[in-house]
């Protein structure tokens, strides 16, 4: 860092840099008065089961608004939150904060089947977050199975012996997991039978070109098949059109989360689909595939 380097070396640095390195600078700034300051807030993305077309979980994403900044994009502020180690205490929040939710549905008498809340890299190696969910699993009174956890293949990657351990370690509490943006990451087939975990999510970089890309679409039918024959369940992410769904509901993908049923929405509106019975409307579809 350049201030711990001295003023000497301020040479080092030309304008340009300085011009890139400022805003990202005054992100990890204002990030570090986010939580306090209560600019974090969370919305919930509605996934539906392709079978019965019912609302079957949703995932919690967060959101930030700055009174000067505005509205930041969590594609640029959870890069900055992970690298700068925000994403600790950011991470406890969300966590925190989509539990409370959890109790305020139930408490409303419209529980949602499962809420997934996604962990970062950083969050993730931290021994202390199985006690951390545990105990949020307790304060606020929740069903383990009704929280599930979204890690992406690539942190599961980085040290898949560890990663196996902490999963292990989740499960044995209760928690659901899922691998988030399969498909980017490389995980060997050894590797991936080892991992204890209930769900894959297919990268929404397979589903967007499926009806027009041969490759995406012999890509998504092979993840669906890998998963179930690992007895895992599938969600596709990022279905946007009524081609896509009817080609994943067609190879029999289980779950879909995209803009076709949904944005992520606030959790009133949340609340309201969920005590209206409003799931995803099913297309037409003959000879879907036999289920397990
Ligand atoms: P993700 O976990 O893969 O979440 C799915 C992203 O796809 C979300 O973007 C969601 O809004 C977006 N999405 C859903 N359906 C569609 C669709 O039909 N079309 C398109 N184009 N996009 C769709 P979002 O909310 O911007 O979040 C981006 C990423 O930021 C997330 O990807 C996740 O990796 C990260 N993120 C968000 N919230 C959190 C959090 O609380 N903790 C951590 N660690 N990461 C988070
Ligand atoms: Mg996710
Ligand atoms: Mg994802
Ligand atoms: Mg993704």
């Amino acid at each position: 860092r350049a201030k711990e380097t001295g003023r000497d070396t301020f040479c080092f640095y030309d304008a340009n840099m300085n011009a890139r390195a400022a805003p990202r600078l005054r992100l990890e700034l204002e990030l570090r008065r986010a939580v306090e300051r209560q600019e974090l807030y969370l919305v919930y993305q509605p996934k539906a089961d392709l079978l019965t077309g019912e609302v079957s979980g949703c995932e919690a994403l967060c959101r930030w608004r700055h009174a000067e900044l505005g509205m930041v994009p969590p594609g640029e502020f959870i890069p900055v939150a992970e690298e700068s180690g925000l994403i600790l205490p950011i991470g406890r929040w969300v966590l925190e904060s989509a539990c409370a939710q959890m109790r305020e549905w139930l408490d409303a008498g419209v529980a949602c089947p499962h809420v997934a809340v996604n962990v970062s890299p950083l969050q993730f190696l931290r021994d202390d977050l199985v006690a951390d969910v545990s105990a949020l699993l307790s304060r606020y009174r929740l069903d383990a199975g009704a929280l599930m956890l979204e890690i992406t293949e690539s942190t599961l990657m980085r040290d898949p012996e560890r990663a196996i351990a902490m999963m292990r370690r989740l499960k044995a509490i209760g928690v659901r997991l899922a691998i988030d943006d399969f498909g980017t990451g490389y995980s060997s087939l050894g590797t991936l039978k080892r991992f204890p975990i209930d769900y894959l999510k297919i990268d929404r970089a397979f589903v967007t070109d499926l009806t027009t890309n041969a490759s995406d679409a012999a890509i998504a039918v092979s993840v669906i098949s890998l998963a179930h024959s690992l007895n895992l369940r599938v969600t596709a992410e990022g279905v946007e059109t009524e081609g896509q769904l009817l080609f994943l509901r067609g190879r029999g993908c289980d779950e879909m989360q995209g803009y076709h049923f949904s944005p992520p929405i606030m959790p009133a509106a949340f609340a309201d689909l969920l005590a209206g019975g409003r799931g995803l409307a099913l297309p037409v579809q003959k000879d879907l595939p036999a289920r397990t």
